[in-house]
């Protein structure tokens, strides 16, 4: 079903009335981990003022250790339902099992399902029931091949309103978190009529290299842009090292917007 066989024009998809595919760009900014109201709703209102399409922000952490902060659960995703009210900014949120399902197809736009959980084939089934739009981060050693058969997955409960996100995979590299694979772009494009956007802040895992890789992204031809922007990123209760500033992302968003005017 996410084969461009089967559907030769490219697919947009429809998120709480902000279109992603074709020529219609996401770009989805926010925070990590949400950490509370006020904080994420003057955020939420600089990113929308920059040209962010959507805000993300997480309130189901999947942490490397179990001794980090969680995220704040179901009180995460009240808090960006009040940053959507003030801006009308759509959310994005990542749901890590089956146990919440219902809550984030009550309060979020789009459901995310993280590299962690690519495979996670009962949770990408039960994603097929719903018809919230998923946006499917590539697992950190998975095949394309194998990232198209989750795509499938969700599909073939019924469910065709999946994006794709590539947020860098792991190679022999250290000197950043993740090695991007810009690549995946046009492969994904020529085997699927799903939309693909490129986070570079958990490929990057460090600030400086994030707007060469975003500026990079948009002229790949990738369907849109998720990026992790903090009010204080010395701060931030998760992934700080590579969340831009405020000002960082409207000084990058000036250069996406020539760059995807060209495009
Ligand atoms: C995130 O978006 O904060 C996240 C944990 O991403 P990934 O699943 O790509 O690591
Ligand atoms: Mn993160």
């Amino acid at each position: 079903k996410a084969n461009r066989r089967f559907h030769e024009d490219d697919s947009v998809i429809d998120i709480d009335g902000v279109k992603v595919g074709g020529s219609h760009f996401m770009v989805c900014a926010g925070p990590c981990s949400v950490e509370n109201e006020e904080d994420t709703v003057a955020l939420a209102k600089a990113l929308k003022d920059a040209g962010a399409n959507t805000l993300r922000g997480g309130a189901f952490k999947p942490r490397t250790s179990p001794y980090s902060f969680q995220g704040l659960g179901i009180e995460g995703l009240r808090i960006l339902n009040t940053a959507k009210q003030e801006t009308g900014l759509p959310i994005v949120s990542e749901l890590m099992g089956t146990e919440h399902i219902d809550e984030f197809v009550d309060m979020v736009d789009v459901i995310q399902v993280g590299a962690r959980n690519m495979s996670n084939f009962d949770l990408l089934k039960a994603l097929g029931q719903t018809n919230k739009p998923v946006l499917l981060k590539r697992g950190m050693s998975a095949t394309i091949q194998e990232w198209l058969m989750s795509a499938e997955y969700i599909m073939a409960g019924g469910n065709d309103n999946v994006i794709f996100c590539e947020r860098g995979i792991r190679t022999f590299e250290t000197a950043t978190r993740n090695t991007l694979d810009l690549q995946a772009v046009p492969v994904i494009q020529k085997e699927s009529h799903l939309p693909i956007v490129i986070d570079p802040s958990h490929a990057a895992g460090t600030r400086y290299v994030i707007p060469s890789m975003a500026k990079s992204a948009v002229v790949s031809g990738a369907n849109g842009l998720q990026i992790e922007v903090h009010q204080d990123p010395e701060n931030a209760w998760s992934d700080g090292q590579q969340c831009l500033t405020p000002a960082e992302f409207k000084d990058l968003m000036q250069h996406i917007n020539i760059l995807a005017e060209m495009e």
